[in-house]
């Protein structure tokens, strides 16, 4: 399977700096290696991107999507109007769970992609003082099940899963601590087998889960080596071409299977 690295720009780039990364990261992908490679611009950025990757080479998506089609929510952008130009969309990211976004909410958006042929990555995770009683997992599992609460078994095959522990990302401060493959393993097993509870052996298969927090071009492979993950979703490090085009590069290096 090819692997899945997903660039979550958040709040950078506008849309003449957006092209000038594409353009430059563009020729360092072959589009023979098994990466799939999807870029999350700020909303703004995804016309001017549509009109302008290769699309052999990269896949755009969202940041955040509405849980309705339309309606009066001032600021606010459906699925139903971005699809045609993103294939995905990041739901639940913690940096939005902390303006106020809850479970329920998060499990109407996962529907709401699925309606208008989007794939959600949903985002889940512990903060430190979760992670240092122990909790790690349980509060992950409690998530994902909410956060699944309307997906069908059919429907569970085309969801991308992003386990980020709030303690190692970044936040653009530099000041995510490097989880070690042993530190995060647990937590993805017991993610992987919550969805087979859920859905059955074959949707626990089907479903592609990620690593995501201050994962750079330094540190990805001990993350590409690890049999519990199908990818990884890089926030800093994918605003620098030249590192996020070594992760790209590592991850079908990594790719054995
Ligand atoms: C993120 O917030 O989704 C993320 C992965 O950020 P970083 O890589 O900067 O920790």
């Amino acid at each position: 399977m090819a692997r899945l690295i997903v660039a979550n720009w958040k709040m950078n780039l506008d849309p003449a700096a957006a092209i000038k990364l594409v353009t430059k990261l563009e020729p360092k992908i072959d589009p023979s290696e098994r990466v799939e490679v999807v870029i999350l611009p700020p909303s703004i950025d995804l016309y001017p991107l549509d009109e302008t990757i290769d699309k052999t080479k990269l896949k755009l998506g969202a940041q955040n999507i509405h849980y309705l089609d339309e309606g009066p929510f001032t600021g606010e952008v459906s699925a139903a109007m971005l699809k045609g130009v993103i294939d995905y969309a990041l739901i639940g990211h913690s940096e939005r769970r902390a303006m106020g976004e809850d479970d329920k909410l998060i499990a109407k958006k996962v529907a709401a992609a699925y309606r208008n042929g989007i794939t959600s990555i949903v985002c889940i995770g512990e903060n430190l003082d979760q992670r240092e009683h122990k909790l790690s997992s349980k509060v992950v599992v409690d998530q994902l099940t909410a956060d699944l609460a309307l997906v069908t078994a059919e429907e569970v095959k085309d969801i991308v899963i992003a386990y980020e522990p709030l303690w190692a990302i970044s936040h653009g401060d530099g000041k995510g601590r490097h989880a070690t493959p042993d530190d995060i393993r647990a937590v993805l097993r017991a993610i992987r087998s919550t969805v087979e509870d859920l859905y059955g052996e074959a949707g626990g298969v089907g479903m592609r889960l990620l690593y995501g927090g201050s994962v750079n071009a330094d540190d990805c492979m001990a993350y590409l080596g690890m049999d519990e993950i199908d990818g990884l979703l890089v926030g800093g490090d994918s605003l620098n071409y030249e590192d996020f085009a070594s992760i790209i590069d590592a991850s079908d290096r990594e790719n054995t299977d």
